[in-house]
């Protein structure tokens, strides 16, 4: 299952860097939050960590699994695989 950033967001920057995959974005400042999980990219960190990155760091628990995109352990290890 992807993450997503939920409007909680106070838009610091830290889970950009810690994702294996670029999967976070810095969008413009059009709607809430300014920062995005691309659903394509984001493995729940499958592949490379033990636990999502984003969330370790993030400061106010904004991040929380995207409920329309439920994927199995088996499908996030193959999109992982077909980004690297
Ligand atoms: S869960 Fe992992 S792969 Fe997904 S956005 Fe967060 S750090 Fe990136
Ligand atoms: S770490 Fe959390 S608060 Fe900071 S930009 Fe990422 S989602 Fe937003």
């Amino acid at each position: 299952m992807a993450m997503m950033i939920t409007e909680e967001c106070i838009d610091c920057g830290a889970c950009v860097s810690v994702c294996p995959n670029e999967a976070v974005n810095e969008g413009v400042a059009t709607d809430v939050p300014v920062y995005w999980i691309d659903a394509d990219r984001c493995t729940e960190c499958v592949g490379a960590h033990d636990e999502p990155q984003c969330i370790e760091v993030c400061p106010v628990e904004c991040i929380v699994p995207n409920p329309e995109r439920r994927e199995s352990q088996e499908e996030l290890l193959a999109k992982y695989q077909a980004l690297h």
